[in-house]
């Protein structure tokens, strides 16, 4: 799997340290906030949720949404089917969106629409990283860890083809992996 990475983009070391301070932000923040809500988009954003809650020093629930793009395959189309909607209801909750990375922000523009109409009492989004250069909606980001560059990024919960999730860096991978893959 390591000798498909071309490059690291972002280290293990430099995820750790930037949890560490965007755990301690949040926690800052929602302090005096009651019935905090972590929505953890699946599968990418697993990864990430699991390790900045730990930073987090509030009493907190995590829920889960999957969703998956109509149409075509590699670029969000703005449609979204829900294929695992939340467990709960979310009216007068504090929410915040935990998402891997956002490319279009067409998803996540969907999907904090659809939460804020349930009438959460206030919904913000966290997301790992960030391409802005290939927005195609405004999203108002709250916590970011990363921006990055226009690049097809894998590891720390991205996948392509389903793989690469299980490796604890973000890297760009190789011509040849990709195409192997395909
Ligand atoms: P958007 O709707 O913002 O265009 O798409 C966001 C989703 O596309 C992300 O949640 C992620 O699943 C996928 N995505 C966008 N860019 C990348 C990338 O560089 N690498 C991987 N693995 N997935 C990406
Ligand atoms: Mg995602
Ligand atoms: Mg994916």
């Amino acid at each position: 799997m390591l000798e498909d990475i071309k490059e690291i983009l972002i280290s293990e070391e430099e995820i750790k340290k930037k949890l560490k301070e965007l755990g301690k932000r949040i926690t800052e923040d929602y302090r005096d906030k009651k019935d905090i809500l972590l929505v953890g988009v699946l599968k990418g954003a697993v990864l990430f949720i699991a390790d900045l809650i730990r930073h987090i020093d509030l009493p907190l629930q995590v829920d889960f949404m999957a969703v998956s793009s109509y149409g075509a395959s590699t670029e969000s189309s703005g449609v979204v089917r829900i294929l695992k909607d939340l467990d709960e209801n979310i009216e007068g909750k504090n929410i915040l969106i935990v998402e891997d990375i956002i490319d279009s922000g067409l998803t996540l523009s969907y999907l904090y629409n659809m939460l804020k109409s349930r009438k959460p009492a206030s919904i913000k989004i966290c997301t790992l990283l960030d391409k802005p250069s290939r927005r195609k909606v405004k999203i108002k980001v709250d916590y970011l860890g990363f921006e990055i560059p226009d690049y097809f990024v894998v590891g720390y919960g991205l996948d392509y083809n389903e793989k690469y999730r299980n490796l604890p860096f973000i890297g760009i991978l190789k011509e040849e992996a990709v195409k192997v893959a395909n």
